[in-house]
């Protein structure tokens, strides 16, 4: 079988982009398409933690992002009245100098992903996808939406929950799945307090506060949401409002602060888990196309990057796909299938109002990620 020398990324996101230089670190030629015209990004901030911060110390661009963020330690668990549970000392995996956790805003990251990518000499284009994809076994040949044809060794498909690459291989048979829930998030200027993940957990709701830079902080919600009904973005302060009704100390004092309607970024929670194996031929799905799931762990994305560098250190190993790909999926299905599971079942509580103790549970999801990759 021919060696992998040429790679064909699809999808701009966290995943794609660190796939595009873990590669392109090892010598891979990269080429990576991204369906939108610009780098926009959806959403507020992400939560990186201990593993991930190790994943992108080996990506090599953790004090460039670190410039970008707002790094902690610890942890924190509240009643939803503000009465403290317990804190969380996270484990500092980069090393003693850098540390365990980091919130950083969703743009600041791919400001960051991006000009490495470039810099590495991936070669990115905007506001193109794959039309057809032809794999004869020894390559696969790309038609592009643009017209250009070229031909990969191998096409990774990082195109995130909705994944077209998925589509193509997998056919319809392999949907995403709306849980029953959805996630609220706003923006505020960060509270000195906060300057740590702080969440508060009841029966009845569950949000929390996350710093992303010295100036600010973001809170989220997650609410029951039946039917998934579409809102109005007009109504979107109050009824972000109306889910926090539940909570008092810090979470009940920024509730009356949420009244700019664009600054909500409300999003329905869906998930997939792409049947094991995640390849076909000279294709493979890595993040949320091969395993999209909810936040409640705050760890899709730091599996989507752990996904990659597994991926490239298995192609630089060498030898037949047939053993890259095997080693790849021994390696992160037992992870990821324990974050999805693990995720979706908080959720489940959550729907069910199922008074849980989240320490235990934030305790063994810890202990098991520090685990090597
Ligand atoms: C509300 C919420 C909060 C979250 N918080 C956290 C958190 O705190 N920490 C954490 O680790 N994770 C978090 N996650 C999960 C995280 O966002 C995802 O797991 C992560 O973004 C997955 O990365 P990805 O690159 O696989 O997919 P995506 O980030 O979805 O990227 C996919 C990219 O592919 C592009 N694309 C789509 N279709 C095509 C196509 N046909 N051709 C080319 N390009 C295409 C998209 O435009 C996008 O740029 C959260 C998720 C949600 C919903």
């Amino acid at each position: 079988m021919k060696p992998v020398e040429k790679i064909l990324v699809v999808g701009g996101g966290i995943g794609g982009l660190g796939a595009a230089i873990a590669l392109r670190r090892r010598g891979f030629a990269v080429d990576l398409v991204e369906v939108k015209p610009d780098w926009t990004v959806y959403g507020v901030g992400i939560i990186v933690q201990c593993n991930v911060v190790r994943a992108i110390a080996q990506l090599g661009i953790l004090d460039h992002f670190l410039d970008s963020a707002f790094s902690f330690d610890n942890v924190s668990i509240y009643r939803t009245d503000g009465g403290r549970i317990a804190t969380i000392p996270g484990h500092r995996l980069a090393g003693p100098d850098y540390p365990a956790n980091v919130g950083v805003s969703r743009r600041a990251l791919h400001n960051v992903l991006v000009a490495s990518a470039a810099e590495l000499g991936a070669s990115l284009r905007l506001g193109v996808t794959v039309e057809t994809l032809n794999d004869d076994g020894d390559g696969v040949d790309i038609l592009f939406t643009d017209g250009r044809r070229e031909r990969y060794d191998l096409v990774i498909g990082a195109d995130g929950l909705f994944s077209k690459v998925r589509g193509l291989l997998w056919g319809d048979a392999v949907r995403p799945r709306f849980t029953g829930q959805s996630v609220w998030r706003y923006n505020f200027r960060r509270r000195p307090e906060v300057d740590h993940l702080m969440s508060f957990t009841g029966p009845e709701a569950n949000a929390g506060l996350v710093p992303l830079t010295d100036e600010l902080m973001y809170m989220y919600v997650t609410s029951v949401e039946p039917g998934n009904p579409r809102m109005e973005t007009a109504q979107l302060p109050a009824l972000m409002r109306e889910r926090l009704a539940g909570f008092g100390g810090l979470i009940g004092e920024l509730r009356e602060e949420i009244t700019d309607p664009e600054g909500v970024v409300y999003k329905p929670l869906e998930v997939v888990f792409t049947p094991e194996p995640w390849h076909r031929g000279r294709v493979v799905l890595i993040g949320d196309a091969a395993h999209a799931t909810t936040p409640h762990l705050g760890q899709g994305a730091g599996m989507a990057i752990e996904d990659v560098l597994v991926l490239a250190e298995e192609l630089e190993r060498g030898g037949p796909l047939e053993r890259v790909f095997a080693a790849y999926m021994d390696r992160r299905l037992p992870r990821c299938k324990y974050i999805a599971e693990t995720s979706i079942q908080i959720g489940e509580w959550e729907m069910n109002k199922v008074d849980i103790d989240r320490s235990p549970i934030v305790r063994q999801m810890l202990e098991l990620t520090a685990q090597p990759i």
